[in-house]
């Protein structure tokens, strides 16, 4: 029997608008294979066909998550819970969503909500199970609209990552593990402040120290500063290995077992 492994597909990295509607860089979300359990983390405009040009089958997912309702975290969320469902044909998978997400001016449409087997709503310090893998919502960030990062827990590995935010005391320790995947819009602090900048993720990163920390989700001046190079000198700077997301990427979380 082949050994189980869990991965994370990147199926776009831009963040903010700028980069989203130009698709200066892919916005289709996160795959993540962990184990025997396949799970899409916010699938932003492009999802679907950034799934099928990797060879991703959506008709196989177990669950659907939604950090926050933006479009750039949900654009494909209605066309990936018919994928999940085979068109609507088979009652399988599970939604997890903030309740604005779901309530008023909702990004789900309220036709599909009978498609998979069950949707639960995301709330601060709620913790849920998809098979195997557990995940929790630690804390309500600081964006326009009810957002969450996520720890997830398999029975391998432990990663966090952290969604738009903007930055606020004690973020760092309502997040562990030896992977932290994080969403870093801007180069510099300042508008739009409801996202992290370097600096911040810096601080972050040195707080928890994770094995590896992944930066993601660009938007325009972190994307022209190059990011593989930011990471570079980021890693130069704390002594942590920080690695650039790229479109595609897909990362195997075997590497932070290395001793
Ligand atoms: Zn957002």
């Amino acid at each position: 029997m082949a050994e189980l492994s869990d991965t994370i597909t990147f199926l776009g990295t831009a963040g903010a608008r700028f980069v989203v509607v130009r698709q200066f860089l892919a916005s289709g979300g996160a795959w993540l294979n962990l184990g025997n359990t396949q799970i899409l983390l916010d699938p932003g405009p492009g999802s679907l066909v950034q799934a099928a040009k990797r060879k991703l089958d959506a008709t196989k997912l177990d669950a659907i998550i939604l950090s926050h309702r933006h479009l750039d975290h949900s654009g494909d969320i209605n066309i990936m819970i018919e994928a999940m469902t085979d068109g609507g044909t088979k009652k399988r998978g599970t939604v997890f969503a903030p309740a604005d997400a779901l309530n008023q001016d909702p990004v789900i449409l309220s036709y599909l909500r009978s498609y998979p087997q069950n949707i639960q709503v995301l709330t601060e310090g709620g913790s849920y199970t998809i098979n195997d893998v557990s995940f929790a919502t630690p804390v309500k960030h600081k964006h326009p609209v009810e957002t969450y990062g996520f720890i997830f827990q398999t029975p391998r590995h432990t990663f966090s990552w952290i969604i738009d935010t903007r930055y606020f005391e004690d973020l760092a320790n309502h997040y562990e593990g030896d992977l932290l995947v994080i969403n870093v819009v801007r180069l510099n602090p300042g508008a739009p402040i409801d996202h992290l900048s370097l600096p911040e993720a810096k601080q972050i990163i040195e707080k928890l120290k994770p094995r590896i920390a992944i930066l993601t989700h660009f938007g325009m001046t972190m994307w022209r500063a190059k990011p593989w190079e930011l990471a570079k000198k980021l890693t130069e700077e704390t002594g942590i290995t920080v690695i650039a997301a790229r479109d595609g990427l897909k990362f195997d979380l075997a590497q932070l077992d290395t001793p």
